[in-house]
């Protein structure tokens, strides 16, 4: 529970606030000014972010739209575009950032519950040297899917699209800001998730529970270039040793345990009576709800939910949930469903 308010919070999995393990390592960060990289723990932080997914180098952003925003940027040019599920997050919640900042088109196909088809993207691509069609420079893809319910996208599908994108000369784009959710949940190495992609934006501040901060990784020539960017962007931050302190601390003592939100998620649909086979990592979805009337009740009563529509909500296990929180929303939600 979140113990400071006594509310149970199910929003988001961004709400969890740093543990008194991590203020300590904060504290104790020492630190430099990252401009001129000679910040240790943010130079560390963005070597083994790197390490874990196979790639050559990373650079620390403040926000996982920021990491998103420049990857796709790393590998679309301006009058481009970049094709991705239409409800991904990149095309939904990142303020038309493509488009705003970067001068990238952005086109969506419609998949069947965010499920990655390589085939159904594939079709869809526009050649390059065509006088009538913008051509396709990069596919996003996002893994977990936030919209699709933190659906973990199917490894052979992954593996088709960035095989296939290798002949084709499109980049990949991988929004992974529950990446670590998918590694946990399917087993499946963090390498080689970052393997099938050019430039993958990975979350500190979500499920990993640090205040702030996600990863850019690519190869060492693009996240040069990246650096350019985040600075234009306003992103060129100091001594923020403080936050990589907080991001060391979440990859040491956070990442194996998003199981425990695994378990508890599917424990909080099965007793709400939400198929547990629709719960792939630690979100709920309740479908065919009064959304605003559920939320509205809930909140009185101590319960924290997030509406994604006015038919449906969004329960997220996180950090901060133990199983007390879980049988208070289940006290609480049960009778209102
Ligand atoms: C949260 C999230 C992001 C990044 O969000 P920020 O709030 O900018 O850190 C990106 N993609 C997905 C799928 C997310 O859920």
């Amino acid at each position: 529970m979140a113990e400071d308010s006594g509310m149970v919070d199910l929003r988001s999995d961004t709400v969890t606030k740093p543990t008194a393990g991590m203020r300590a390592a904060m504290a104790d960060a020492e630190v430099g000014d990252d401009v001129y990289s000679e910040d240790p723990l943010v130079n560390s932080l963005e070597e083994r972010v790197a390490d874990l997914f196979g790639h050559e180098a990373a650079v620390f952003v403040p926000s996982g739209t920021m990491g998103n925003q420049i990857g796709m940027r790393l590998v679309c040019q301006p009058g481009q575009e970049v094709l991705g599920d239409a409800e991904a997050h990149v095309v939904t919640y990142e303020m038309g950032a493509a488009a705003a900042i970067f001068g990238l088109s952005t086109r969506t196909v419609v998949s069947t519950g965010g499920v990655l088809d390589a085939d159904q993207l594939i079709e869809q691509v526009r050649p390059f040297g065509n006088w009538h069609l913008t051509p396709t420079a990069a596919i996003a893809v996002e893994n977990t899917h936030n919209r699709a319910g933190g659906l973990v996208q199917p490894l052979a599908q992954l593996e088709k699209l960035y095989a296939w994108s290798r002949d084709a000369g499109v980049a990949v784009h991988l929004d992974g800001a529950r990446i670590w959710n998918a590694a946990v949940a399917s087993g499946v190495p963090l390498s080689t998730y970052g393997r099938l992609a050019d430039t993958a934006s990975v979350c500190l501040s979500k499920g990993l529970g640090a205040p702030i901060g996600s990863v850019l990784v690519a190869s060492a020539d693009r996240i040069a270039e990246a650096r350019l960017w985040r600075k234009r962007l306003g992103g060129g931050m100091r001594q923020v040793g403080v936050l990589a302190a907080a991001g060391h601390y979440a990859l040491d003592h956070h990442v194996d345990r998003l199981a425990e939100d695994h378990a508890r998620a599917r424990s909080l649909a099965q007793r709400l009576g939400v198929d547990p086979a629709t719960v792939h990592t630690n979100m709920v979805v309740l479908d065919g709800v009064a959304a605003p009337m559920l939320a509205e009740a809930a909140k009185g009563q101590g319960v924290l939910i997030s509406q994604v529509s006015a038919t449906k909500v969004r329960l997220l296990t996180h950090l901060d949930v133990d199983d007390a929180g879980i049988d208070r929303a289940v006290e609480v939600l049960a009778p209102l469903l």
